[in-house]
């Protein structure tokens, strides 16, 4: 249909009737207008990008008739009755009794009274549930309704769209007023990708996408339609990370640090084991990095103990035989502190000239280190982030490495990057990300992993314990392994590692166990408001075997490596989250020795108890990273606010992870081909990156 047609008026170029005010659309009007613009719908235009949030499914509907008990059912019926009552010790029940297609049921609810004023008789309801018969009557409790609105014909679709609503709108009202805008701007929209894209990707063009994510004929054609536009939303993103990815090619040189064969055989003489194939591969890639003059910006995750500290030292190795200085990072003082004792070790018989560097020092010992790192004299420095206050100027900075990541706020990297011109940059993390966050959140860092843990490593066998077995069984368990030889932690509750209430948490905790079940044992205790000497006294003591178990807050989460540690007890596992668990457990999966870790639990909440359910059943911290990710959706996990990104419309990282891959790596090839976007079929997917991505990633005018 012509556009004049339906707007009675003359014709109007594309551009204007997208951009038509929604006021002046079919069944809009003034007041209506207020409330799209409550939901950011300003021009026509948006009103068809205006996606439905769901569809209420009227096919394959069951029928009263052939329920069965425990199974999930989808049925549609008429209110016929509205009961609400309260017990005689104050519960509440609202029970509907709903009119379907052969017969009734009826729908309760407990203790929600306010839900009574939501059913009106005659309400025609679409509802899931389980089924369960009661005395001869099915009944729902507590299912899912979705009101199917007052409209008098029947609707010609079977699947109806469900939009995000505002107070005064009507469902049924936004699905007329799109279908309205969908209609008249059908004609006037322009596909975004050239013709022969659609079809080797798979893709619906456009027109027939919309049409169909509006009003879908069946279930296959919405599939196709969402795919068409979660893919394009991805591939736009991605587009955008590859242009960024591009400009960085252009920035100032880092030093070329070749791992020339003979550079390479004196660095492997140091290592005291075979790398396992993971290492040697991300070695390999490392050392691809700096043989560059492009800087290295790469991440290298892999789990707790699967050996990254070999890979750092590599690094680090590289620049220093290139007479470059590196500097390695760690979030806590413990770490580094054991960082430098492994850098020990390795260099023992080298001329490396290195030091730590952390707030530990006195302030003679920094002004020496100091001097040092400015004359060039130190070739590596480890240390916290005492290496970022100001005061540390590098003669020559080849390489940062930062360990733990994930405890590096993000300004904290931005203002080492401004400290250092130009050296490479490797990141560590085990925190295993999911690989559809590296790809957005790091979309611009490339990645390396380390999948398998070193030969040899053991298991960690993990237990809710409750009740009376904590002391009865745990305990006495605990023990007795202290007794053969082996040494333990015991994790305090979750607060704020620095605070006095940590403190005070782990003292009591000392006290209860070393007057209680541990009375036989040499305990000790770590919190962070001890003093760096002391905490080192602490770990070292431990370290050496001195002392058995150790009461600690999460300062021992981080990195923390004694072989010989491999019982863990975490009290009041519900309040910390699912990839600190599993850090935690991390550091009893050192040795020889399998480890046993227990989890205490005080009235978890299901969200807690399915967290805990699923740390204990597997070790993988891949998968563990992944549940966590669809446990905590993507809203959260993403923290894209924090990241400035604008969120997703239609595509769910968590659950479009195929589509991700593919837009992934379709945007490389394309960028590649033709870099910058410049040819002129590209042209409109090159406005829509700049639009969406432009200020945040800071695109400039790309090509
Ligand atoms: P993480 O990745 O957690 O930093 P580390 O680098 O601390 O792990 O390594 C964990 C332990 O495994 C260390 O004791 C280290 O010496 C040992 N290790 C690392 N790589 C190997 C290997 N290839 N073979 C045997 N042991 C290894
Ligand atoms: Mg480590």
């Amino acid at each position: 249909m012509p556009y004049n047609a339906v707007m009675n008026a003359p014709a109007k170029s594309a551009a204007e009737l997208l951009a038509t005010p929604v006021q002046f659309l079919k069944g809009v009007g003034p007041q209506r207008a207020e409330l799209l613009e409550r939901l950011g719908l300003r021009a026509a235009r948006e009103l068809v990008f205006f996606f439905p949030r769901d569809y209420q499914d009227l096919t394959e509907l069951s029928r009263v008739a052939d329920l069965t008990e425990g199974n999930l059912v989808r049925l549609r019926g008429k209110v016929e009755e509205v009961d609400a009552r309260t017990s005689a010790s104050g519960n509440s029940v609202l029970g509907v009794l709903l009119a379907a297609e052969q017969g009734r049921l009826r729908l309760l609810w407990f203790n929600q009274p306010h839900l009574r004023q939501r059913f009106s008789l005659g309400d025609d309801l679409l509802v899931v549930g389980k089924a369960k018969l009661n005395g001869g009557m099915w009944e729902l409790v507590h299912p899912q309704v979705q009101w199917l609105g007052t409209e008098e014909d029947e609707p010609a679709s079977k699947l109806l769209p469900v939009y995000p609503l505002t107070e005064g709108l009507s469902q049924g009202q936004i699905r007329r007023i799109v279908a309205g805008a969908v209609e008249l701007c059908l004609d006037a929209l322009d596909e975004v990708f050239p013709a022969e894209y659609l079809a080797q990707h798979n893709l619906w063009p456009l027109r027939k996408a919309l049409e169909q994510i509006h009003q879908p004929a069946d279930r296959v054609a919405l599939e196709l339609a969402r795919r068409r536009f979660i893919y394009q939303e991805l591939f736009i993103l991605q587009l955008a990370l590859a242009l960024k990815r591009q400009r960085g090619l252009g920035q100032p040189a880092a030093p070329a640090l070749e791992a020339t064969a003979k550079i390479d055989a004196r660095i492997r003489r140091l290592f005291p084991f075979e790398l396992t194939a993971g290492q040697q591969q991300a070695i390999a890639e490392v050392a691809g990095d700096m043989a560059r003059t492009q800087p290295m910006n790469r991440l290298l995750q892999g789990d707790v103990g699967s050996g990254k500290t070999v890979v750092a030292v590599y690094a680090l190795l590289l620049a220093v035989a290139h007479r470059y200085q590196a500097v390695l990072m760690a979030p806590t003082e413990v770490l580094a502190r054991q960082h430098a004792a492994t850098l020990e070790q390795v260099l023992a018989a080298s001329q490396v000239r290195w030091s730590l560097l952390t707030g530990g020092l006195s302030a003679g010992q920094r002004q020496t280190t100091l001097e040092g790192i400015k004359r060039g004299e130190l070739d590596v420095v480890i240390g916290t982030q005492a290496v970022l206050s100001s005061g540390v100027g590098f003669a020559r900075l080849g390489l940062v490495v930062i360990d733990e990541q994930h405890k590096f706020g993000v300004r904290q990297r931005a203002s080492l990057k401004q400290a250092a011109l130009d050296p490479h940059y490797l990141v560590m993390t085990a925190t295993p990300i999911p690989r559809t966050v590296t790809m957005t959140l790091y979309g611009d860092l490339d990645v390396s992993t380390l999948r398998e843990a070193p030969p040899g490593r053991q298991t960690v066998n993990t237990y809710l314990v409750e009740g009376d077995d904590r002391q009865f069984k745990w305990w006495e368990f605990f023990g007795r392994k202290l007794r053969e030889g082996a040494q333990g932690y015991i994790i305090t509750p979750l607060v704020d590692d620095e605070s006095e209430a940590a403190a005070a948490s782990v003292e009591q905790t000392y006290e209860a166990l070393a007057h209680g079940p541990l009375e036989a044992f040499r305990l000790d205790l770590l919190h962070g408001r001890m003093t760096p000497a002391a905490k080192e006294s602490a770990m070292s003591a431990f370290r050496r075997g001195e002392t058995q178990a150790l009461v600690a807050t999460t300062v021992v989460e981080v990195g923390v490596d004694v072989p010989n540690a491999t019982m863990m007890t975490i009290l009041n596992g519900e309040r910390f989250g699912l990839s600190q668990l599993h850090q935690l457990r991390g550091r009893i999966s050192r040795g020889s020795q399998p480890g046993f870790c227990a989890v205490f639990a005080e009235n978890p909440s299901p969200e807690a108890r399915q967290r805990i359910d699923a740390f204990v059943a597997t070790g993988d911290g891949f998968r563990l990273a992944e549940i966590d990710f669809q446990q905590r959706g993507p809203g959260d996990l993403l923290g894209t606010r924090q990241h400035g990104m604008p969120p997703l419309r239609i595509a769910d990282l968590a659950r479009d992870s195929a589509a991700l891959e593919d837009a992934r790596r379709d945007a490389q090839q394309l960028t590649q081909e033709d870099p910058g976007l410049s040819r002129p079929e590209h042209a409109r997917l090159r406005t829509m990156v700049l639009r969406r991505y432009g200020r945040v990633l800071e695109l400039g005018d790309v090509g």
